[in-house]
């Protein structure tokens, strides 16, 4: 039995392309998460272009793409996914209900429209299953073999956080979240014991304080639920574009000084659990 996680975008907001992103990297939101011989995704970032490209390589056709929320730096590598012009791909794609009340089938159709990109959605070969849901919605993937559950986050629009169970494993993947001033009980409940969370820390403390409301969380906060959920490791994610690798180090200097548990998602890293 074997389940791994590859981080391929980790950015937030936008995709960082400079020298000074090489070691954390600079695609955005794109986690793979492979059990056994199944490949689910988180978020459609920047990072899923090279992620698709794997994909292709290696012929895997059968694809699940889980969706946190559609704001852009979460879907704008799909229309350079390679999968979707295989004929033979079969993608299911979730995503949380939108608060505007579009559907995900109508929100990707949006985005693979003119004038933002030339080619529709019905021009795509592959074979695309949407799949909306509620955050607190719980489901199963590949015959049952993986039990998602998922919660609403606090963030401007709404975005819903996932748990993945497969065999003795879970993972947890919480962003984009704005934590409130005392952790959550209903998350820490969520998320507790997952054997890796991916967590949103784009702002370091003092930096949240200028930007309350903006939906997202911070390192300390990723911290203090580390510590109260029980995790076993958890991932510093969706980094600041203002957060260079100089940066990064140390926020993660100070992460694994409050908690060795701690660490920063860099591009290209894989972890087995
Ligand atoms: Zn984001
Ligand atoms: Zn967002």
């Amino acid at each position: 039995m074997a389940v791994s996680v590859t981080f391929w975008g980790v950015r937030g907001s936008i995709p960082c392309c400079s020298a000074e992103y090489t070691e954390y990297g600079g695609n955005t939101s794109c986690i793979q998460v492979t059990l056994d011989d199944k490949t689910v995704i988180f978020d459609a970032g920047s990072g899923l272009r090279m992620l698709g490209n794997r994909l292709v390589e290696q012929k895997t056709t059968d694809i699940t793409l889980l969706i946190s929320h559609t704001h852009w730096d979460h879907v704008c590598g799909f229309p350079f996914f390679t999968p979707i012009f295989e004929k033979k791909s079969n993608i299911g794609i979730y995503a949380p209900f939108q608060q505007s009340g579009q559907s995900a089938q109508e929100i990707f159709s949006l985005l693979m429209s003119a004038p933002f990109f030339p080619l529709p959605l019905q021009a795509i070969p592959s074979v695309l299953h949407f799949h909306n849901f509620k955050a607190s919605d719980k489901f199963s993937l590949f015959d049952g073999q993986i039990d998602v559950q998922t919660i609403p986050l606090t963030h401007p629009n709404g975005a819903a956080g996932y748990r993945l169970t497969y065999k003795n494993k879970s993972i947890s993947y919480i962003s984009d979240y704005e934590h409130a001033p005392t952790l959550s009980d209903k998350l820490i409940n969520f998320i507790k014991g997952s054997d890796l969370m991916i967590y949103d820390a784009m702002y370091t403390p003092e930096e949240y304080k200028r930007f309350p409301g903006w939906g997202h969380s911070t390192w300390e906060q990723a911290g203090l639920l580390t510590q109260a959920a029980d995790i076993k490791k958890t991932a510093l994610f969706h980094h600041a574009p203002s957060h260079t690798d100089a940066c990064m180090r140390q926020i993660e200097q100070q992460a694994q000084a409050m908690d060795a548990r701690l660490f920063a998602a860099k591009e290209n890293l894989t972890l087995t659990l």
